[in-house]
């Protein structure tokens, strides 16, 4: 048989690659800077104290390498439980709490339990691909609403709520990938006053929050839910950017029907999130590690945005404009004059410096601002991003002089 005949389902009749994964080819040759990947930087996990937790759970191992738990080890559900009340949002661990692999794997249960062909989904315009992914694969339309520099557009949102009647809808409303922006307090109460007039579900997705390097802390949306509304809200979280996207563990707070759907769609998919490395993580947190550490990350990771910015700021001849974010791992800066950042991309990855064109990030291909591109200053350290911004301005020079 030819590939020809074999019947695919529809979403993956004609999947694009990741125009992120592409890049990475480029991203890693020796002497490249790359802006282009949005993980944290490997140096700076802690690694003696994830030996240590390791090293523990190594002690009692065989207890470790079963199936475990779909909704989780208990240890791991109970830390994340106290680090999502931490940030105001409570949660009991064995009703509400399920263990997923990375906070990816939350979206895509609560994505399949909620959605069919024919249904709707606001997402923010731009947003996550992997995000947009996991929603598409269930063969729901996507309605992307605007998200400026202070969030989500709210009167286009409500718009288009009364207009399509979505089921769901999925924000970042703290350091957002890759607009970098953060929902005040103020939007994020109407925010949640939308989902709850027009019983939508809320999903907010939340890996970056503990990453705050300016600004006043702002609670997620789902702490400024009492018990009834939290019924509309599902949280999501992750240790991806804040101890090691290696583990793979994230979680979902969500209310006890929609969980319990959620671990039926889980034992299709996993079965379980490994135990071993649950207990790792739970081992780390309960020793402390993870807001002991958490400081030096905040420190490093805001040098190197601020760094990026005022390097833009004083290179680029107001070339390429931005909203300083508050926290997070992205710029998204616009190139002005009509200049594009697909025909800016050929003249950097000359020049050795590559970030993401904007266009990798926009659900509906006619709402794209080809001027956009993301950059993160996550993974380079302050003097490579100086010297990545000057091999970027070259490059401008360059299309400039075309
Ligand atoms: N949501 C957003 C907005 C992200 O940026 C990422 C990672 N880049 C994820 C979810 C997935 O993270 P995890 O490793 O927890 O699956």
């Amino acid at each position: 048989m030819s590939s020809g005949e074999m019947q695919y389902a529809p979403p993956f009749l004609n999947p694009a690659l990741s125009p992120i994964r592409v890049l990475l080819s480029y991203a890693n040759r020796p002497g490249t800077v790359s802006f282009a990947g949005g993980h944290p930087d490997v140096s700076l996990f802690n690694v003696d104290a994830l030996r240590e937790a390791s090293e523990i759970v190594s002690s009692r191992l065989a207890g470790c390498l079963q199936y475990g738990e779909t909704g989780g080890q208990p240890a791991m559900r109970e830390a994340a439980a106290n680090l999502s009340a931490g940030r105001g949002v409570k949660a009991d661990p064995s009703s509400e709490v399920i263990i997923t692999g990375g906070s990816q794997q939350a979206l895509s249960l609560v994505a399949q339990v909620m959605l069919t062909v024919g249904d709707k989904v606001i997402v923010e315009n731009p947003c996550f691909p992997s995000t947009d992914q996991a929603l598409r694969h269930t063969g729901a339309q996507l309605i992307p609403v605007t998200s400026g520099a202070s969030g989500i557009e709210l009167e286009e949102l409500e718009e288009a709520i009364r207009q399509h009647r979505p089921k769901m809808m999925c924000v970042v409303a703290s350091f957002s990938n890759p607009s970098g922006s953060t929902l005040s307090a103020e939007k994020r109460k109407k925010l949640l006053g939308l989902a709850l007039k027009y019983k939508v579900l809320l999903v907010e997705d939340d890996p970056y929050s503990d990453l705050r390097y300016a600004g006043e802390p702002v609670p997620p949306i789902a702490a400024f839910a009492d018990e009834e509304e939290r019924n509309w809200i599902v949280y999501l979280s992750s240790l991806s950017k804040t101890v090691a996207p290696a583990l793979r563990i994230g979680w979902m707070v969500a209310p006890a029907e929609l969980r319990r759907r959620c671990l039926v769609a889980k034992q299709a998919d996993d079965l379980s999130t490994s135990p071993w490395t649950q207990e790792i993580a739970a081992e780390y947190l309960r020793a402390g590690a993870f807001h002991s550490h958490l400081p030096s990350l905040i420190k490093t990771y805001g040098h190197r945005c601020e760094t990026m910015c005022s390097m833009i700021t004083e290179l680029s001849g107001g070339r390429l404009t931005f909203t300083k974010p508050e926290g997070g791992m992205f710029v998204w800066a616009r190139l002005t004059g009509g200049r594009k950042a697909q025909d800016l991309l050929q003249h950097a990855i000359d020049q050795e410096v590559v970030f993401v064109p904007g266009n990798a990030f926009y659900p509906d291909p006619s709402k794209q601002d080809p001027s956009t591109l993301r950059m993160s200053f996550a993974s380079v350290n302050s003097d490579l991003i100086i010297e990545g911004v000057k091999r970027l301005v070259k490059a401008i020079d360059i299309l400039d002089a075309q």
